[in-house]
């Protein structure tokens, strides 16, 4: 085993981004390591438990405490991510000043992460919880080649360039990547370059989130837009015409924005929650009807349940289209939710054998993968 080594974690301070690195930080801290973790103040509890020191920073992007929604306008989003790096970078150099990490591990988003490895002289290994760039990338997730968006890279550029760092936003994913979706998952995997390694999601007990128990035999449906996109009363309402009464104990995850009021009564089959310990119930689950955010998605796989995916923005249409090419689940575009076809795709992803034995092998995939014992392994290698 290598010399215990200072690694420093820098995420993006949402749901979608800590999670998918939460295995990762427990693997290096079991191993010996020292793992500090920059992280906004509501995401210290998770990276403590994995094990991580959290180093706290405030951040300017959509939260919890701000109340803003993200923007679906894509140039919108990547400026906030540009912006958050301008702000972050000064606090996080002022923060390490004193005590240098040896490597960093960042998520994608996280801008200023690879600008501080390169001041600071260490190497830096991404860590990406989505699909990585292929041929094509553009048509499938519909990137355009709007001025606004390029506006948006020149000033990240302008930021690197002052910095001294030889980074610019077009090249960010050409350095080491560890990626956190299995392959077969990866759009067109065959071209993806060879810096990037697909070790599969890097899952680990999320004890500060409560623990589930289903409360019978009946079959179990998790229905969660996820953290983000969770302003959906109707989709709820439709969810709860459709699966009230059937034979299935139902989950749902409102979210924080939408008041449980609007709806209505909640037959008694549903459980209804702000936010549920999600790992814990998709253990249990038989089905998961999901945003298709990545993260959602490669829980689910990790447990083998396969899903109705509704897509809503962003890399979520990609997601969704590529979980029914699969034979992952049923893609159902939000349009065309109706009840009925809600219950149809229900019966479909939980009757279907293709998808049952699809979901089935994707786990066997996952477990093959590797996950965090394997990313350690790489991260050690930089060492
Ligand atoms: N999540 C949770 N409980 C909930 C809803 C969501 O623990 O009630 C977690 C979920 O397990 C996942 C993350 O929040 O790790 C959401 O990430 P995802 O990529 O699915 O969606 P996003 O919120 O980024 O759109």
């Amino acid at each position: 085993m290598p010399h215990p080594a200072h690694i420093a974690f820098m995420a993006v301070p949402a749901h979608g981004h800590i999670n998918p690195g939460l295995g990762l930080i427990a693997e290096l801290t079991a191993r010996g390591h020292r793992v500090t973790c920059a992280v906004t103040e509501d995401f210290a509890p998770q990276v403590a438990e994995a094990g991580g020191e959290p180093v706290r920073y405030d951040s300017t992007l959509p939260s919890a405490a701000t109340q803003q929604e993200w923007p679906e306008d894509q140039a919108a989003a990547v400026l906030l991510f540009v912006d958050e790096m301008i702000s972050v970078h000064p606090q996080l150099a002022e923060a390490y000043a004193a005590d240098r990490p040896d490597l960093v591990v960042h998520d994608i988003g996280a801008l200023q992460a690879p600008v501080l490895a390169h001041e600071w002289g260490v190497p830096a290994i991404c860590l990406s919880p989505t699909h990585v760039r292929f041929e094509g990338i553009e048509e499938v997730f519909g990137f355009d080649d709007d001025p606004g968006l390029r506006a948006v890279h020149a000033k990240a550029d302008a930021f690197f360039a002052e910095r001294g760092a030889p980074l610019t936003f077009a090249t960010l994913d050409q350095q080491r990547s560890v990626v956190a979706i299995p392959r077969s998952f990866q759009y067109f995997a065959d071209s993806v370059a060879a810096n990037h390694e697909f070790v599969g999601p890097m899952l680990t007990e999320r004890k500060f989130q409560g623990t589930w128990r289903r409360s019978g035999d009946r079959p179990v449906l998790l229905i969660s837009m996820g953290s983000a996109f969770t302003d959906q009363p109707e989709l709820y309402r439709a969810c709860l015409e459709a699966f009230g009464g059937l034979d299935w104990q139902v989950v749902l995850s409102i979210g924080r924005v939408v008041d449980p009021a609007v709806l209505g009564e909640v037959p008694p089959n549903v459980e209804v929650h702000r936010w549920v310990p999600q790992l814990d119930v998709l253990a249990q689950a038989d089905a998961f009807l999901t945003h298709a955010g990545m993260g959602g998605t490669m829980e689910a796989l990790h447990s083998g349940v396969p899903m109705i995916a509704v897509p809503q923005a962003a890399d979520q249409f990609a997601n969704a289209a590529r979980v029914a090419e699969l034979g992952l689940g049923v893609h159902l575009p939000k349009e065309d939710v109706t009840p009925e076809a809600l219950r149809e795709a229900l019966h479909r992803v939980s009757t279907d054998p293709e998808v049952l034995a699809g979901a089935a092998a994707m786990r066997r995939e996952i477990r093959a993968a590797g996950g965090a014992r394997r990313a350690a392994e790489i991260v050690e290698a930089h060492l």
